[in-house]
């Protein structure tokens, strides 16, 4: 059987996402000409994992395309997204992301970004604990931030096909975002729930996503 082109799978997804529901083409070890075809189709927001590949793409691609960095961000290799990406979407401590604001205030730039949350059950993913990232808050800890925005939360569920499992694990999730949201009424635009891959982005939708990450299913499988 033929695959279908990367222009025609975007175009389909874009049309198939409820209103409200943004899509991240996750590009990470993909060419950029596979990105190119999924730009001709109307995609603008791409996600990478890496900074290398990020910063490399975004240098070879045009300047309209909106960079997501969605993998795990080590301290010395922040410098260079700052002012280059549209969201930091892995924050997963304090120390990142009073870094982050940091250099972006001496860059003269705000930094979006989400907090990453850790519910599912493997241990190796990054992430604060709910009770980590409440805590952040109650504290009211953002408010020594001058230069980023938090925009909302960002998370994965489990790697199984118990999908009662990972309903648990996004409406974990998206209850976070709703918890904080309603304990910091200084908070604005604390809104972006981003959850849900190739996989399980229809659970997640179900769920309360407002920002799905689609790599496999519209680029085929990573090499
Ligand atoms: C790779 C990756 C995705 C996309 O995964 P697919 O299963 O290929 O859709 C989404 N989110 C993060 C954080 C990733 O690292």
């Amino acid at each position: 059987m033929m695959r279908h082109s990367i222009a025609d799978t975007v175009a389909a997804l874009r049309a198939s996402l409820p209103e409200g529901v943004g899509l991240v083409a996750v590009s990470k070890f993909h060419p950029a000409e596979a990105i190119e075809e999924a730009y001709s189709a109307g995609q603008r927001i791409f996600g990478e994992s890496r900074v290398q590949e990020l910063v490399a793409k975004a240098d070879a691609l045009p300047a309209d395309i909106q960079w997501h960095m969605i993998g795990h961000l080590q301290t010395n290799k922040v410098k260079p997204l700052i002012g280059r990406v549209a969201l930091i979407e892995s924050v997963d401590s304090e120390r990142l992301l009073e870094l982050i604001d940091r250099l972006s205030d001496e860059h003269g730039v705000v930094t979006r970004v989400l907090m990453q949350v850790h519910v599912a059950a493997e241990e190796t993913k990054f992430g604060f604990t709910p009770d980590e990232l409440i805590d952040y808050f109650a504290r009211r800890a953002y408010r020594n931030l001058r230069a980023t925005h938090i925009c909302g939360v960002m998370g994965m569920a489990t790697n199984t096909d118990d999908m009662t499992r990972v309903r648990a694990d996004f409406e974990a999730i998206a209850g976070l975002r709703r918890r904080i949201a309603a304990m910091c009424d200084d908070l604005c635009g604390f809104d972006t729930v981003s959850m849900g891959m190739s996989d399980d982005y229809l659970t997640a939708i179900e769920c309360g996503s407002t920002l799905v990450r689609i790599g496999s299913a519209i680029f085929g499988e990573r090499i």
